[in-house]
């Protein structure tokens, strides 16, 4: 039986807006699989090789790049990051939806694969909750902070490409609308799902 190709969920916005916390929220309430990047940043005292991510050096992550092992990637605050083709495509032909965590540029480079992806960015409810948020992780330096608040306010002119965008007042809030979100774009009568009816006929399941 022909099978319906999996989704992409993209969720970016500016750091310290909460999309780690939502994302792993979103997670427990429907069957998604979250892609692991790779980046060539150092791991976080809290973090975990796989888990948070797959931690490589800059030459080994230019030669993937030159390989052509990311579906898309870009360089972030000095740091490679991207999102590997191979893994994504293995879900996607599943017929499993995948949700990304990446930034502007990435997503830009996802729109523009053909995926049938649906693209969301979280915004805070005011550039303090960002600074604050930041500050109480403990994961940055301060430098690094006032480099990623300065970044915050130009990344906003990026929302125009989105589908959507949510305002992270109340994190059981907005982890209910980025359901909402999802199950409403299942429901979305894409090209996508045109093929896929065209394809599967009177035998398709959803
Ligand atoms: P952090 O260093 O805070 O983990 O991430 C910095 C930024 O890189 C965040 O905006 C995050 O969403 C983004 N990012 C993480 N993984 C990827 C990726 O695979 N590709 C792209 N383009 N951005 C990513």
């Amino acid at each position: 039986m022909f099978k319906r190709r999996g989704r992409v969920f993209v969720i970016s916005g500016p750091s310290g807006v909460g999309k780690g916390t939502l994302v792993r929220d979103v997670l427990k309430q429907r069957s998604l699989h979250l892609s692991i990047s790779y980046t060539s940043r150092e791991p976080r005292f809290n973090e975990e090789e796989a888990k948070s991510y797959h931690f490589i050096s800059k030459d080994n992550f230019k030669k993937m790049i030159d390989e052509g092992a990311f579906a898309e990637w870009a360089e972030v605050y000095g740091n490679y990051y991207g999102t590997p083709q191979r893994e994504l495509e293995k879900h996607l032909a599943r017929g499993e939806d995948v949700i990304l965590e990446i930034e502007m540029l990435g997503a830009g480079q996802i729109r523009k694969m053909g995926e049938d992806a649906v693209l969301i960015f979280v915004l805070p409810p005011n550039l303090n909750m960002l600074e604050e948020r930041l500050s109480s992780r403990g994961t940055e330096s301060e430098e690094a902070i006032a480099q990623r608040l300065s970044c915050a306010m130009d990344e906003l002119k990026y929302l125009k490409d989105y589908d959507y965008y949510l305002v992270n007042n109340d994190i059981e809030n907005t982890t209910r609308q980025l359901l909402a979100i999802m199950e409403a774009e299942s429901h979305s009568v894409s090209d996508a799902f045109l093929t896929y009816l065209d394809k599967a006929g009177r035998g398709f399941s959803l």
